[in-house]
């Protein structure tokens, strides 16, 4: 990882220090890019998330950003409006289940954001993918975030 990385690596999502530091990178450019940001930053951080279920990746943290990808992509909440809505989720709901991640292998990943010529629209493009990878998923998700009704 790069010295002075804005995000602390937390351990716990099944990504390679390679993968990880080009997701680093990506967050990066938003971070210094109020537009980039509020677009498609809370796109980009539950993109990977779920792309990246499995090993010592909580079952919680996986539910959480799925349930990202759900509010923004299928009930079309604005992406900046997300996060106070997953922290809710989170205090609301105890036992997490364990969705199990789709046995495919992955058409885009963060790799095509970071050379990507248009941030935006490669972000939503791979967030979507991965959103429809997820679908079989898409009723466990939309029962957890029954929390929040
Ligand atoms: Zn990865």
């Amino acid at each position: 990882m790069p010295a002075g990385n804005a995000i602390p690596y937390t351990g716990y999502f099944n990504a390679s220090a390679e993968c990880w530091s080009v997701f680093t990178e990506v967050a990066g450019r938003e971070f210094s890019n109020a537009i980039l940001f509020g677009q498609v930053h809370q796109l980009s951080v539950d993109a990977y998330a779920v792309q990246h279920a499995g090993g010592r990746h909580p079952d919680k943290s996986v539910d959480i950003h799925l349930a990202g990808l759900c509010l923004i992509l299928d009930r079309g909440v604005a992406p900046t409006a997300v996060a106070p809505r997953l922290q809710a989720l989170a205090s609301a709901i105890s036992d997490w289940p364990h969705l199990e991640p789709p046995a495919i292998a992955w058409r885009q990943t963060i790799f095509d954001v970071a050379v990507a010529d248009d941030h935006i629209a490669a972000v939503r493009e791979w967030s979507a993918g991965v959103w429809e990878a997820w679908s079989p998923q898409r009723d466990r998700v939309t029962a957890l975030l029954r929390a929040l009704d």
